[in-house]
C-alpha cells in the first residue's frame, strides 16, 4: 500500500499532485503497511487527520510549521 509523504492518506501508483492534501508528490509515495489508525486533530480546522500527517487533507494546511518556534531565526 503506498501512501502520500504529506497526508498519509493512500495513493494510487505515483500521481503528480496528491489527491488529498493537493500536494505536488516530488517523491515517490511511501511504502507503509499499517492503515494508520491514530488521529489528530488539525489545528486549523479542527478536522481529524492521521497522526503522522504533515499536511492537513481537508484544509491543505502544512500542520509541522505550528511545531517549530521562531527561535531558528535568532540564531543568524
Ligand atoms: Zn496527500
Ligand atoms: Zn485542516
Amino acid at each position: 500500500m503506498k501512501k502520500c509523504p504529506y497526508c498519509f492518506e493512500t495513493v494510487e501508483d505515483h500521481p503528480p499532485k496528491c489527491p488529498h492534501c493537493a500536494q505536488f508528490l516530488l517523491d515517490e509515495p511511501i511504502e507503509v503497511d499499517y492503515s494508520g489508525i491514530d488521529k489528530k486533530k488539525c489545528f486549523f480546522c479542527g478536522k481529524k487527520v492521521l497522526k503522522e500527517a504533515k499536511v492537513c487533507k481537508f484544509c491543505h494546511q502544512w500542520l509541522d510549521q505550528v511545531d517549530h518556534g521562531a527561535s531558528d531565526f535568532d540564531q543568524i
